[in-house]
């Protein structure tokens, strides 16, 4: 495989290396440990001299192999694979900072971050302040010299408000702040942080990467010298990615090209059609022309994603009404599914909030979130006519 290729080609052909029974498609390596041909190899091994397969939750062939394409899709040179995407986030985090350290992040990160920020690293004398994701003029007000990460989501969850990587990028080399991003609602294909400067990008692969609902995954992948740091938290903590999760994701790589283009093509067939309906307000997403930062989008992103969110008139009922009305649709806190999956944030993820916290992340009572799945357009569109009006 060579570096030339394109990111598909590497995420089909990057395979780990054919074994003695010249299978075609990737085998399983489930197993948790490896054997030695002698003691001294073993000694190697262990001193960091030989072939460095020992144990799984430091390594794994098949875990090794997701990582590498992970690796090659987002352009950077190193990676761990995670339980799931929040092991991902945890260790991105938790591997860099110190006692008294500070992190920048941008308001509405995924929820179970926004729990860390504000419940775990405290504990142990870490701080952090938001910034609003599409301000980054005001983004210097809030440094301290002890500030040592910025962390950021774009499209962030559910709001869709998108970060400026590029000024992003410009601002943590100004401030000399490591720059980690969470691609999980874009993932490498729609964009790659690298690209500006992302020191760290991580991903929650039981999203699109997975793409069927079925594992959850995580993943970190970054410059040397970060995941240096990344890696060595991860494998004496212990958050590693089951060999078996790895090959399902791995499998689903090969396709992730084909299905992000099918599922950004249908969110924007809904995006326009919810436009027109009666009761729908404003409608969310980033290529649609009257998104605030579609033209940000269309630099930074191939296309808009997956995920659509609008405004009900009706508030809580009438959101309710339509999740209840949906017979095709599924109500599920998911997304990234080939299944089209309804969430209203008000009364589930984001319930704990209270009003003016859910105000600040755009999440109004009526605003319901849409994972456009792979089902016809005109499928999903008539069953939720069922729920509107
Ligand atoms: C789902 C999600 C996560 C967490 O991933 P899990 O695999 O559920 O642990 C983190 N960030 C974003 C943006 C997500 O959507």
């Amino acid at each position: 495989m060579s570096e030339n290729h394109e990111s598909e080609t590497r995420a089909i052909r990057g395979q780990m290396d054919q074994t003695q029974y010249r299978e075609h498609s990737t085998p399983l390596f489930l197993t948790s440990s490896f054997t030695f041909p002698s003691a001294e190899a073993m000694a190697d091994t262990f001193a960091g001299s030989g072939e460095g397969i020992i144990y799984s939750r430091y390594n794994n062939p098949s875990v090794d192999e997701l990582v590498a394409k992970a690796c090659a899709m987002e352009g950077l040179p190193a990676g761990f694979a995670t339980a799931s995407g929040m092991g991902a986030v945890f260790a991105s985090l938790a591997a860099l900072v110190s006692q008294g350290d500070h992190i920048l992040a941008t308001r509405a990160v995924f929820g179970s971050t926004h729990q860390i920020l504000t419940q775990i690293l405290p504990k142990w004398g870490v701080s952090f302040t938001y910034v609003e994701p599409d301000r980054p003029e005001e983004w210097a007000t809030a440094i301290r010299p002890e500030t040592k990460l910025f962390v950021t989501e774009t499209p962030s969850n559910p709001g869709l408000k998108l970060v400026d990587l590029e000024a992003a990028g410009q601002f943590c080399r100004a401030h000399q702040l490591l720059f980690i991003v969470d691609n999980c609602f874009a993932t490498p294909y729609l964009q790659q942080p690298a690209v500006y400067g992302a020191d760290l990008v991580t991903h929650s692969a039981t999203k699109w990467m997975d793409g069927q609902g079925r594992v959850l995954g995580g993943l970190l992948v970054g410059t040397e010298e970060v995941m240096e740091q990344v890696v060595f938290f991860c494998r004496h903590t212990g958050p590693a990615m089951s060999p078996f999760n790895a090959w399902v994701i791995s499998k689903s790589l090969e396709t992730l090209h084909v299905r992000m283009d099918a599922h950004c093509r249908s969110a924007l067939a809904m995006a326009h059609w919810l436009q027109d309906q009666e009761g729908v307000g404003a409608v969310h997403y980033p290529f649609l022309p009257s998104h605030p930062q579609f033209a940000l989008a269309q630099r930074q992103m191939r296309a808009g994603g997956g995920i659509v969110t609008f405004e009900l008139d009706g508030g809580v009922a009438a959101a309710q009404q339509l999740l209840n009305a949906a017979t095709l649709c599924t109500r599920s806190s998911n997304l990234g599914d080939t299944r089209t999956i309804l969430t209203h944030p008000a009364t589930t993820t984001h319930s704990k909030l209270s009003v003016e916290e859910r105000a600040a992340v755009g999440i109004s009572d009526g605003l319901v979130r849409m994972s456009v799945g792979l089902e016809a357009v005109g499928d999903i569109q008539a069953d939720l006519q069922q729920g509107l009006g």
